[in-house]
């Protein structure tokens, strides 16, 4: 018998995916400055970034990464259970866990780790895990990591995830969802499945990558907007890399929580702490995140603009209140070509496409930030109006050209 080649059959898998229009490139960019992105020798306005408090290039960011890398260098040297983990780490754990309201937090090299390594450490064979069937990727393949078994639900409904549960009655279960939907925008029915968590004796557990730093007063994200504490959501799981704008992420909850985490999550023990430098500038992030409260209210005020004035063009927008605002062309064709036009009239827009859309719910993922102003978002509007119209580029139109 032959053995399949397994190289040749990744290239065939590729190509069905050049066939199907879905074959996904990277692109280097050049430079980035604010909101503006260079590549190709072309400035683009991005609205693709996560980075929604502006944050990534602020001054006192920087500065805490370069202290930190003067005094200490820039790699870890060994996992944190060996000598990797420094007082910076350290700080910023304690720093988490207070800003969530948390007994303890735990970092993470990157949210993906850690949402595996919660998982995978909580869960076991014959378990069941109840997730949202919009859930970001990480928190599905933890269950398999565990080899639990994997329930999921219509999105955000909190009846179909009870019935999921009451069909495993016996079993240790964990409710796991995102706070806010990475590709939807729209904030999970917390206070439901909180209640139901409660009544069917299963643990929640909240991913809150896309809510830590925009919602809720001091900016501790969509549990604590929700009214919700530790007793309802004892398992919180949030990333660095997005409105803190550097990387990495923690999971906050108990001491007895963390020091669990600490004995079995392997994504923890077997890979190298993040650069203390990294852990530096990440504290920054919070203390300016907590304390800058006119970051967010400038935010909503964008979010608010860019959703009325889409209204006012009839634009295909989905119900979000968070920075994340999609909107849903259906075909992935149509996607990739709106995305290609506005490119050309000066704004880098993702189009997210199957599979990490369902099929028929290709989008344009549009994302905007403190770093935006408000003419930023009328001229995305005005370009949106152009493309999605199938009106031509004006030659020399003012995001093409101009500066902030
Ligand atoms: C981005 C994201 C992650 C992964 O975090 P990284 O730090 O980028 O690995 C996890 N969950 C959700 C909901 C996310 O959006």
């Amino acid at each position: 018998m032959t053995r399949p080649d397994l190289l040749q059959r990744i290239a065939v898998q590729t190509a069905a995916r050049e066939r199907d229009g879905l074959r996904r490139r990277l692109r280097a960019i050049d430079h980035a400055e604010g909101a503006w992105l260079e590549a190709g020798g072309r400035r683009l306005l991005g609205f693709c970034g996560n980075d929604y408090l502006g944050l990534a290039q602020h001054p006192q960011l920087i500065a805490a990464l370069k202290r930190a890398a003067d005094d200490e260098g820039v790699g870890s040297t060994s996992a944190h259970l060996i000598c990797g983990h420094r007082r910076e780490h350290a700080m910023l754990e304690e720093a988490l866990a207070e800003w969530t309201g948390r007994e303890r937090a735990l970092l993470f090299s990157t949210g993906y780790m850690a949402n595996l390594g919660t998982l995978q450490a909580l869960l076991e064979r014959g378990d069941v895990c109840v997730e949202d069937k919009l859930n970001h990727a990480c928190l599905l393949d933890g269950v398999r990591l565990a080899g639990a078994e994997l329930k999921r639900y219509p999105h955000a409904d909190a009846d179909a995830a009870a019935r999921q549960l009451q069909g495993r009655p016996g079993a240790a279960a964990l409710l796991a969802t995102d706070g806010v939907f990475s590709m939807d925008g729209d904030v999970a029915p917390l206070t439901a499945l909180a209640a139901l968590c409660a009544r069917e004796h299963a643990t929640l557990m909240v991913d809150d990558a896309h809510g830590l730093g925009v919602l809720g007063t001091d900016g501790a994200g969509s549990v604590a907007a929700a009214g919700l504490g530790p007793r309802e959501v004892p398992v919180l799981m949030a990333t660095l890399g997005k409105a803190l704008g550097c990387s990495g992420a923690f999971v906050a909850g108990s001491a007895a929580l963390v020091d669990g985490l600490v004995q079995f999550a392997r994504p923890y023990i077997y890979t190298t702490a993040m650069p203390p430098a990294l852990a530096a500038a990440a504290h920054a992030a919070v203390v300016l995140a907590r304390g800058e409260g006119w970051r967010r209210e400038k935010l909503a005020a964008l979010v608010a603009r860019f959703r009325a004035g889409a209204g006012e063009l009839g634009l295909p927008l989905l119900p979000s209140p968070s920075a994340i605002q999609p909107l849903l062309l259906g075909d992935a064709q149509a996607a990739l070509e709106a995305a290609r036009s506005l490119e050309q009239r000066g704004f880098l827009v993702g189009a997210i496409r199957p599979p990490t859309v369902p099929r028929g719910q290709a989008r344009l993922r549009i994302t905007l930030s403190a770093a935006h102003g408000e003419a930023d978002v009328d001229r995305l509007l005005d370009a949106l109006a152009d493309c999605l119209h199938g009106h031509a580029p004006e030659p020399g139109h003012a995001a093409a050209t101009g500066s902030r």
